[in-house]
């Protein structure tokens, strides 16, 4: 699943030969022809390849898309960052639903309405994107992991407990 296309999502994109991978068709079109102060957020090059399989998702904004049809990953349009930027919400049987803002939301600050971040595409989008996942937050009670927020990075817990000994 691609959130979006901007560089520092895409680098291992080809690296998973039978990887299908997901995308909105608008976020995949526009780093094609992106716009001039978007265009550095775009390397043609990492999604521009031969034999890559792609499914592509046409959402509207209020839409969502179960990924396997059983609850655990939704795909939620979340424009503004990049015109088609998609935040995930997975819900774990034991672990209760973690909302994965990725870049919708970049930090703490910008989940909590203090700040905007530096870069983005459409403010209004932008702004609208963070209520609309607000709306996730309170149906689910999700564990909510901002996409650049290396304060909150370093509360979560990454693997099994194996992994911190
Ligand atoms: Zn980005």
């Amino acid at each position: 699943m691609q959130s979006h296309l901007h560089l520092d999502h895409t680098g291992a994109i080809g690296n998973f030969p039978n990887a299908t991978h997901v995308v909105q068709r608008k976020e995949y079109e526009y780093a094609f022809t992106p716009d001039w102060f978007a265009a550095g957020g775009y390397i043609r090059k990492d999604f521009d390849k031969p034999n890559l399989k792609w499914q592509f998702l046409e959402l509207n904004y209020n839409d969502e898309f179960d990924v396997y049809g059983d609850g655990v990953i939704k795909i939620i349009p979340t424009p503004g960052h990049s015109p088609g930027h998609c935040s995930f919400l997975i819900t774990l049987p034991n672990s209760g639903s973690i909302l994965l803002t990725v870049d919708a939301a970049y930090t703490t600050d910008h989940w909590e309405e203090k700040a905007l971040p530096g870069f983005l595409a459409s403010t209004v989008d932008t702004v609208r994107s963070v209520k609309k996942l607000h709306e996730y937050d309170d149906k689910y009670d999700a564990l909510v992991v901002t996409g650049h927020d290396p304060i909150r990075w370093g509360e979560f817990k990454k693997g099994p407990e194996e992994y911190y000994n």
